[in-house]
């Protein structure tokens, strides 16, 4: 019997493309003149400073605050997973959001779906390897409104990778319900292998676009599911 599902983003409620050609590009084009025209504010300086500290770090020399949009680029093309990086792409995004230059659009099976879901009882989260504020600021700001309040945890790397087993107990156990309980959705079959490891349940969703070749049975949206134990 499921009685929490625990979801991932790309690919599962949206779009793979829109994080991959929108959002990570925009903050990308969006990196200099947003640490230009925020170069006063204190929360900007306080993670452009843990930036420039990792940087000195790394190389020896200490960046000046003019040469960070070249080096923080590179970042951005290496996929670097640095807490100031991270920081200062959340807030260029939430920029984004709020100024409506980009809006995530959830599949049109989903919300029903929740709605569903959450009025049998069933509790729902989120696991992406975004960051807890990139999902938050995501989810606040889609197509059919701020769902964020339909999710009791949002969880993120910071609990281990998404195809590691040990990842999937930690959050049973932040969860607090055994592993059976729990059903995880994905596109991703390496991360259903470590959930299911875990002894969580899963579903393989397959949306229009994403490869289809897998050893687990697929469903197309959300629709059908099988909730039953
Ligand atoms: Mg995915």
């Amino acid at each position: 019997m499921v009685r929490y599902i625990l979801m991932d983003i790309e690919g599962t409620v949206i779009s793979v493309a829109f994080v991959r050609e929108i959002l990570f590009p925009f903050a990308k084009r969006r990196l200099a003149s947003f640490l230009h025209d925020r170069r006063q504010d204190p929360d900007v300086l306080q993670w452009t400073t843990v930036c420039q500290d990792a940087i000195e770090i790394e190389t020896g020399t200490r960046p000046g605050y003019e040469e960070l949009p070249v080096m923080l680029t590179g970042w951005i093309d290496q996929d670097r997973k640095q807490a100031g990086l991270k920081a200062l792409q959340g807030m260029i995004w939430d920029e984004g959001y709020r100024q409506r230059a980009f809006v995530p659009e959830l599949f049109s099976d989903v919300l029903p779906a929740f709605t569903q879901w959450r009025v049998r009882g069933i509790r729902l989260g989120i696991y992406s390897s975004g960051s807890e504020q990139a999902q938050r600021l995501l989810f606040a700001h889609t197509n059919v409104g701020d769902v964020t309040l339909l999710f009791e945890h949002f969880f993120d790397t910071s609990v281990g990778e998404k195809k590691t087993a040990s990842s999937y107990r930690t959050i049973s156990a932040q969860i607090g319900l055994p592993p059976h309980h729990i059903l995880f959705l994905s596109d991703a079959e390496g991360e259903l292998d470590a959930a299911a490891l875990a002894g969580f349940s899963t579903a393989h969703i397959v949306r229009p676009g994403t490869d289809a070749s897998t050893r687990y049975p697929t469903h197309p949206d959300f629709t059908h599911l099988r909730l039953e134990g």
